[in-house]
């Protein structure tokens, strides 16, 4: 069974008694989660260690960093390697979110390497691909994502893709209170699906966790994720909320 799961993205947001209520108020909800569920807390690095000390307390909840370099170790002054975080006991890693596309210039190549220097440490990559607002006008969508995979994840074997998280997340959804249809979104997950089956198969494909990001709130979550090819979601804003992000992870399936 393809694990499900509902994360979230803090962004540059709380300060850390912010981050320590709200990880508390979660927790306090004693949300049971199936044994095929998951949440994950995407976080500030100052927060990483505090984080997962709070979260060890329960099953089926985890850290995850927001970034990681795409260098192994050296002289790359403020960044954080796939080693600390693993040397920390981080499982999960956001890798090539929009934003790190769009203001850092990350690549797909560059996104490659991260990917590769996560699995060699045991972190679990949440890998973010989703096209801009003027590529889904133009409604070269499929292509545009299809490209994002196949350059950033189809150098692998098999049995690295399975313990790949993907997130699609188009881009003029994020933030801007634009949901994706249920439609489009499960259009584009079974896309996705479809291509990972032609390269590896679609044993593999359908043990790959896909997520829906762009505006997911308390409201929409559970119909978004009651598509059959959204396995949950990765969440912004809404996750800053507790009563909000409380109700996100029930709407898990
Ligand atoms: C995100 O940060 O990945 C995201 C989807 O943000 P939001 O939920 O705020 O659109």
């Amino acid at each position: 069974m393809r694990k499900q799961i509902a994360a979230a993205n803090w962004k540059m947001n709380l300060t850390y008694p912010q981050a320590e209520n709200l990880l508390t108020d979660i927790l306090n909800a004693n949300i049971d989660l199936k044994e095929n569920q998951q949440a994950v807390f995407a976080v500030p690095s100052p927060y990483l260690i505090m984080t997962n000390e709070v979260l060890a307390t329960k099953d089926n909840y985890f850290t995850a960093a927001q970034n990681c370099y795409n260098k192994k170790s050296g002289a790359f002054t403020g960044e954080i390697s796939a080693e600390i975080l693993h040397s920390i006991d981080i499982e999960y890693c956001v890798i090539g979110h929009s934003e790190r596309r769009e203001y850092f210039g990350e690549n797909n190549k560059m996104l490659a390497e991260k990917i590769d220097l996560c699995l060699e440490y045991d972190i679990t990559p949440i890998f973010c691909c989703g096209e801009p607002l003027s590529i889904r006008e133009a409604n070269a969508q499929n292509s545009y994502v299809e490209t994002q995979l196949k350059e950033s994840l189809f150098h692998l074997a098999a049995d690295q893709l399975e313990k790949i998280v993907i997130a699609y997340e188009p881009i003029w959804a994020i933030g801007t209170g634009k949901t994706a249809t249920t439609a489009q979104a499960q259009e584009m997950h079974a896309y996705l699906r479809s291509v990972l089956a032609k390269q590896y198969g679609k044993n593999v494909a359908d043990l790959i966790s896909i997520l829906y990001g762009g505006s997911v709130k308390a409201g929409n979550a559970k119909e978004l994720f009651s598509c059959a090819d959204v396995d949950g979601g990765l969440v912004g804003g809404a996750s800053l909320i507790a009563a909000d992000f409380i109700q996100i992870i029930q709407s898990l399936k």
